[in-house]
């Protein structure tokens, strides 16, 4: 059963402002199950926390509609919704106790004292701060005020929790743990959590489904798996790392339409319906593209090559990304497994020595190549390709 539904919501800011939200278009949709962990990823100002708000009763959108629990909410105040919000700034106060900021929402509400009490020192057992109580907010690490802000949204039980960039302000290490906590308190509790990130990462390790955007649209809604294994734009392919996108245009050679990326002719699964001259991306997922010493490219049916030169390798901690340039300029990356390299594999990965990157073709993700800004900038360079 969708919990949430957002229907059609766009929002601007004043007719000169243009769309916040949405767009002429249309506007923005998308269904929330209950007990899910959505996430809304994308670049700064793409309108994740425009959404958030909408949802939460903070803003009221220009057209559109909100449902809750299948009831119309869109004109109703953020009181009478079954959300609450943590706020990008948690929006503590800072002279109180932990405890008095957890019991407050509580307070408002009338509930008895008791009661109070009871969930307080609940919610403050959900993110492992019952020891703190006492503690002022001011008294507090980065990580200890974000979990002191979930516990006061947890304590009212609301139905639907929204949260804006969480963990912004955390380092890397207790954003992962604050990330592994907040799946745990989901399956916890069953609580349906409607999550604003621009940090794919963070989205794809928590999140059941994500919907990704772009200037005001939702450009895909996918789980993180599926996002990976089949990107619909080279936009999402590209915020989510899926790997390197190369693109360019569809070329006929024979009865096959492959494409022209301006060195790398990639067959790939290009749709039937594709005419030449149409703008499409191959992403190269590192993991599928092998490195192997040598300058000469590797004829086969199946796999498709190319060679170059290292430019630098990164460790990840599990694997090497390599960096290579082709040469035709193209950059690529491949990735070698840790595993490989300590059991032995001869490749030198110094920069400059050459190598042969290859990939199988059915592991090659075509994706549309539509959006006009990506687009602008190297038009008249994919000309010159396609008409030599
Ligand atoms: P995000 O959270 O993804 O960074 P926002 O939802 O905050 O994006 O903003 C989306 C767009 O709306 C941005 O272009 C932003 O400048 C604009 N915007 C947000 N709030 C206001 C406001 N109160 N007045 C005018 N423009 C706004
Ligand atoms: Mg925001």
């Amino acid at each position: 059963m969708s919990t949430l539904r957002c229907i059609d919501l766009t929002k601007t800011y004043g007719a000169e402002a243009g769309y916040a939200l949405g767009g002429s278009a249309g506007g923005v949709s998308f269904d929330v199950e209950q007990g899910e962990l959505f996430a809304l990823l994308g670049p700064s100002g793409c309108g994740k926390t425009t959404t958030l708000r909408i949802i939460g009763g903070f803003v009221e959108p220009t057209s559109g509609r909100v449902e809750l629990g299948g009831e119309d909410v869109t004109r109703k105040p953020p009181y009478a919704r079954p959300t609450n919000t943590v706020f990008q700034s948690y929006a503590l106060f800072p002279h109180l106790s932990v405890g008095a900021n957890v019991e407050f929402g509580l307070k408002m509400d009338r509930v008895g004292r008791k009661e109070r009490q009871t969930r307080t020192r609940e919610a403050l057992g959900i993110v492992g701060m019952e020891h703190l109580a006492d503690r002022r907010i001011a008294e507090l690490s980065g990580g200890q005020q974000q979990r002191a802000a979930l516990a006061r949204a947890m304590v009212k039980r609301p139905g639907v929790l929204l949260l804006d960039e969480p963990f912004g302000a955390l380092d890397l290490r207790l954003r992962r743990q604050m990330q592994d906590e907040l799946v745990r308190l989901k399956q916890a509790t069953g609580t349906t959590f409607v999550h604003v990130t621009h940090d794919q990462d963070e989205a794809c390790a928590i999140a059941d489904r994500i919907a990704v955007m772009d200037r005001g649209q939702i450009v895909q809604v996918d789980t993180p798996v599926q996002l990976y294994r089949a990107p619909r734009t080279a936009y999402v392919a590209q915020f989510l790392n899926v790997g390197t996108v190369l693109r360019g245009k569809t070329v006929r050679q024979g009865g096959d339409v492959s494409i022209d990326t301006g060195g790398v002719l990639v067959h790939g699964a290009v749709p039937q319906w594709a005419e030449p001259g149409m703008r499409f991306s191959a992403v190269l997922p590192p993991d599928q593209v092998t490195i192997a010493p040598g300058n000469e490219p590797i004829a086969s049916s199946d796999c498709e090559s190319a060679c170059g030169t290292i430019e630098h390798v990164a460790f990840t901690g599990s694997a090497f990304a390599v960096n290579l340039r082709l040469v035709d300029g193209t950059r690529l990356v491949a990735e070698v497994p840790r595993q490989a390299m300590s059991a032995g594999q001869q490749l030198n990965m110094q920069p400059g020595s050459e190598v042969v990157a290859s990939w199988r073709r059915c592991d090659v993700i075509i994706v549309d190549d539509v959006d006009p800004e990506l687009a602008a900038g190297d038009d008249a360079e994919q000309a010159g390709v396609i008409a030599a």
